[in-house]
């Protein structure tokens, strides 16, 4: 008969509110240096960075501009199925633009593969990639991100903008999920 019993979901703290804002203030300092009079858009991926990005853009004393874009995969539970969707445009027309996109993590990189392709295709005059975390190893694709704050091994995280079905994406530290008895 199978098991009725939920399995014991534990969050093991992986990086701290403190470590998290070393590596933003780290990854700041970085894109200050490179982009302070350029006016760069900062395309923040739905809804995973913003937190990352209203802590990274308030580190940054320049002119910037920031917008939006809203990815959806399709695939079950915590794996990417490789087929994305983009439900939500920039607003603003990015053709001769720094474009800089702001993720919270990088793992297969197909879902930012397809991003930043699609946002190629539009000829901003500059186009990077920054990312808070990265799984290390875990990239299928061919995609590595200009600024990087933290590397992690396999895993799945939440907390700081990272959610689990759309929970715990307030949690201040990134926590790994672990389960006991399994799912
Ligand atoms: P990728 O296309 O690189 O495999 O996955 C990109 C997206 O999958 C991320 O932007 C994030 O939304 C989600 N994702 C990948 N790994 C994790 C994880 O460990 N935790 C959470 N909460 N989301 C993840
Ligand atoms: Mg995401």
């Amino acid at each position: 008969m199978a098991q009725m019993t939920p399995a014991t979901v534990r969050l093991k703290p992986l990086f701290t509110r403190d470590e998290i804002a070393d590596a933003v203030r780290r990854i700041a300092a970085a894109v200050q240096r490179d982009y302070d009079d350029k006016n760069p858009v900062l395309v923040g991926v739905l809804k995973g960075s913003f937190i990352f990005l209203a802590d990274l853009v308030r580190q940054l004393e320049m002119s910037l501009e920031i917008d939006f874009v809203r990815l959806s995969s399709y695939g079950a539970g915590t794996q990417t199925s490789g087929q994305v969707r983009l439900v939500q445009k920039v607003e603003r027309p990015l053709k001769g633009r720094h474009v800089l996109v702001v993720d919270d993590i990088l793992d297969s990189g197909l879902t930012l593969k397809f991003l930043m392709d699609y946002l190629a295709r539009q000829k901003p005059a500059s186009l990077r990639l920054c990312v808070l975390l990265v799984k290390r190893g875990q990239q299928y694709v061919p995609i590595t991100p200009d600024y990087h704050g933290l590397q992690m091994d396999e895993g799945f995280v939440v907390g700081y903008g990272l959610d689990w079905d759309q929970k715990y994406r307030n949690l201040p530290d990134i926590c790994v999920v672990e389960m006991d008895g399994g799912i």
